[in-house]
């Protein structure tokens, strides 16, 4: 046996990372001495880790910079199709070793640390997440952003520079406590503040009507400072923008009414502008209508759209020369896709400043605003669909609602014309609801204002056609689509889990990285007995590891020959993280009934943040610490079972945890999940999984075929078949005997012996208003997982199945979903061709230009 390498040996030697050339670890030892001499002003005698962390992200931020001016050079030049990709979040974590692997300079890197004395890894661990988004939306962002970039589209992240993302989650007594973040506190190497390109957003005010039309007046001006972010595509020299806006105060902000001289006071005021970009609000898949939020959506819309429209008039072969821009071409220059109907207001913000400013005719400003903009539905539920009061809207944006109005009278108009006296069409399809409080329903805006609307997954497309939008899909089938969501290779395979990318690298090569189908050439080594043991190999790597960092940084001891049983996602009703803790009560009833018998060892880990206001979801950690707490004390127990809470689930923990898991756990409710990406992150990374016929969890069946997959439950139909029968929780709760001692349990304080009634509230969701059906699929779960039990019982058999899982994983890819995207929404083809390295001239001009 070869002695043990240490990590950094291994990273030297990895294969797929490239060799280290020895002019470039000079060069970066150069740089990097300079940046720490002349960016941290410090010397090695006194640099603290931190220093060198920010030595190393501006050496990395160098090589950037040349191939970011020259991107944007370049499509200043060509003029190519720019899509705006607008969303609320972008949930990117660390950006250093991203850049370093897509740049080509992590060997360099690495081994120019190394000479230095200095543990990279640890100078990686100190860079903050950047946490600003809540869980599979914003995290789809960020991939996206990598996958456009890798494509070679002329591609523009938009969204908020938050002051505070989503919040720390400390585990306290078996409790989740939020702590603020805090992560621009060291400051952000990777931003470029760009105070040149501020414009104001108006908020509040009238609407006047004058002869040259409407005027909207006495508002109050907050500015939009943008902050850009490089998004460095796949070792292809393109590195795309992400421009985030923060708001800035005004200067003569609040001193009209401040005549009487309290200028500290106005001083302080200024806070008062500044908030709207201060924090990102928690929720997952629900809605919360505050005022703060409305002005965040609009603040975000505005100034993009002032931006999107200043660089369509400034292009080289625009319209700048005439005197008033045609905006003819605006929809074959420009795409828009909304992300959620968070940004919906860009819609009736387009129709403004076409209308009210750049003089348009209403026709014609429609006309633009729908072939232009493309909106991206991601739930069903009603709790999570915005529909903002009219009275809010009217006090912080009057002339959005006249134009919401005009939208719906025309759109109403239509549809009478379709389906003459069918008022009950008119009422579902109107954008505003009239009973209660007169609301907007901001999805209905969404499709009609838009050219494309999509589902992210094929069945939650089916779903909006045949349920939740079947009216507007009746009136036009043709905008209808879907897009299967994907996630990056580049984070979810390459950064995150080196081992599994050697063993792959060394029987295929690296195509897979950028054409991730290329997996499918493993299909065949499913069962090569050598293959097998090297996927075993790293696998088990990769769970010594996880085992090594639970027990420094949580002192818990884990079993790293137990199957690693993971369910890390946000913690919501419809997620049913409940039905994974009746399952490990299950387990553990069943190892207290029979401590002599067989039970293949589990360590079950659970991660996700609830929504600091979600009770329930709050309850649920509480009940997973606590029966964690039962278990693992209980010494007839011993390994077979460990129960762990995952702390402050967030990017950077799920690229330690999944590459690391075993079974992941897809659970949801079917109808319920639009799509899940997690799923796919486990999939790729050789993780078997559990799941219900939700979401890609179907598509992922359908690519590896459903013997490499344990699935269960009811099907969305028998999900819509059990609703109208009528669900009663009794009735497995009295058929299941295994099942009612878990409850009964929960429900006499089996698990919080301090507090008997601690659960009570639970049990009563679960009894009586269980919206997501958990006993009715409890019965088929607990079956199941004895399968999944006793597969892990023959490992061979067990890593073909993680292999079949690994190589069918290629439709899932972020690089097909934007490709999908270019040709079938925005018009824009995906190109793998590099641009020229700073060093190489450019692309010669005039070969597809003619002007
Ligand atoms: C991928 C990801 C998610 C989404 O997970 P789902 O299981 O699809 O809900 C949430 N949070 C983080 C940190 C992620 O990386």
């Amino acid at each position: 046996m070869a002695t043990p390498k240490t990590d950094l040996e291994k990273r030297k030697q990895i294969s797929v990372r490239g060799i280290a050339q020895v002019e470039n670890v000079a060069n970066v030892k150069k740089t990097f001495n300079r940046h720490l001499h002349y960016t941290l002003v410090k010397d090695r005698n006194v640099s603290t880790p931190r220093d060198y962390y920010f030595a190393l992200a501006h050496t990395v931020r160098d090589h950037l910079t040349s191939r970011w001016i020259r991107t944007q050079q370049h499509y200043y030049e060509k003029d190519p199709k720019r899509v705006y990709y607008l969303s609320l979040e972008y949930y990117m974590g660390r950006s250093l070793t991203n850049t370093m692997i897509n740049l080509g300079i992590q060997s360099a890197c690495d081994e120019a640390l190394y000479q230095l004395g200095l543990d990279i890894e640890e100078l990686e661990s100190l860079e903050e997440d950047a946490g600003l988004g809540n869980g599979g939306l914003g995290r789809l962002a960020a991939c996206f952003l990598d996958s456009m970039a890798t494509l070679r589209m002329a591609a523009y992240g938009y969204g908020i520079r938050y002051e505070y993302g989503i919040f720390a989650q400390k585990i306290r007594n078996g409790e989740q406590v939020e702590e603020p973040d805090d992560w621009l506190r060291f400051g952000n190497p990777w931003e470029k503040g760009r105070p040149e390109y501020m414009v104001p957003v108006n908020f509040y005010g009238r609407v006047e009507d004058t002869p040259q039309g409407k005027k909207w007046l006495d508002t109050q001006i907050v500015f939009a400072m943008p902050y850009d972010n490089p998004i460095p595509g796949y070792q292809n020299n393109v590195v795309n923008t992400m421009r985030l806006w923060s708001a800035k105060s005004p200067n003569n902000f609040n001193l009209r009414f401040f005549n009487d001289g309290d200028y500290i006071q106005a001083v302080l005021d200024r806070n008062f502008a500044e908030n709207i970009s201060r924090v990102l609000y928690p929720n997952d898949n629900f809605f919360e209508g505050k005022e703060l939020r409305l002005k965040q959506e609009y603040f975000m819309v505005a100034a993009t759209l002032q931006d999107i429209i200043r660089r369509f008039k400034s292009s080289k072969f625009g319209s700048r020369d005439q005197v008033r821009t045609s905006f003819d071409s605006f929809p074959d220059k420009v795409a828009i896709q909304l992300n959620d109907t968070h940004p919906s207001l860009a819609i009736p913000e387009l129709m403004r400043i076409l209308i009210d400013i750049e003089g348009l005719t209403w026709a014609s400003a429609w006309d633009v605003c729908v072939k232009t903009c493309a909106y991206t539905n991601h739930t069903v539920l009603p709790e999570a669909l915005e529909r903002w009061p009219t009275s809010m809207l009217e006090h912080i944006l009057p002339r959005h609602l006249q134009i919401i109005y005009e939208i719906n009278h025309l759109h109403l108009q239509e549809v009478s014309r379709r389906w003459p006296g069918d008022m009950d069409r008119i009422r579902r399809m109107s954008l505003v609801e009239e009973h209660g409080e007169k609301r907007v329903n901001m999805a209905h805006l969404c499709i009609v204002g838009s050219h494309a609307v999509n589902g992210v997954a094929a069945i939650h497309s089916e779903i909006i056609k045949r349920d939740l939008f079947k009216d507007f899909y009746e009136m036009t089938p043709e905008k209808f689509q879907n897009k299967t969501n994907g996630i990056t290779p580049r984070r979810w395979l390459l950064l995150c889990n080196p081992a599994l990318a050697d063993v792959i690298a060394e029987k295929i090569g690296e195509e897979w990285v950028v054409h991730l189908d290329q997996l499918t050439k493993l299909k065949e080594l499913a069962k090569d007995s050598g293959f097998v043991r090297a996927v075993q190999t790293a696998k088990q790597e990769n769970k010594l590891r996880l085992a090594k960092q639970l027990e420094q940084e949580y002192g818990v001891t884990v079993n790293p020959s137990s199957m690693f049983d993971i369910q890390v996602k946000r913690i919501h009703e419809y997620k049913r993280q409940l039905l994974n803790c009746l399952h490990i009560i299950t387990l553990y009833n069943r190892i207290k009934a029979n401590p002599g018998g067989n039970f293949v060892p589990r360590t079950v880990m659970i991660g996700g943040k609830a929504a600091p206001g979600y009770h329930t979801a709050k309850q649920i950690i509480r009940l997973i610490c606590a029966v964690g707490r039962v278990v693992n004390n209980d010494p007839i127990v011993g390994d077979k079972l460990k129960v762990i809470y995952l702390e402050n689930y967030r990017v950077t923990l799920a690229e330690k945890i999944i590459p690391a898991a075993d079974l992941s756990q897809q659970i949801s409710t079917a109808g319920t999940e639009a799509s899940g990406t997690g799923n796919m992150k486990f999939m790729l990374n050789g993780a078997l999984t559990i799941g219900t016929l939700d979401g890609a969890n179907i598509e992922m069946m359908e690519e590896m075929g459903k013997d490499n997959i344990f699935i269960f439950g009811m099907t969305v139909d028998e999900v819509e078949e059990l609703k109208r029968k009528g669900y009663n929780a009794y009735d497995y709760y009295n058929q299941l005997p295994e099942l009612r001692q878990c409850i009964d349990q929960i429900q006499s304080g089996f698990f919080s012996p301090n507090n008997p009634d601690q659960f009570k509230d639970l049990v009563n969701v679960l009894m009586h208003h269980d919206r997501f059906f958990l006993f009715a699929d409890y019965e088929s779960y607990i079956k199941c997982q004895d399968e999944v039990g006793k597969l892990y019982e023959k490992p061979a058999d067990w890593t073909s199945k993680a292999i079949m899982n690994i190589a069918s994983s290629g439709k899932f890819s972020s690089d097909r979903t934007i490709s999908e995207y270019g040709r079938e929404i925005w018009g824009v083809e995906p190109s793998w061709e590099k641009l020229p390295a700073p060093h190489e001239p450019r692309e010669t001009e005039n070969e597809e230009e003619s002007k």
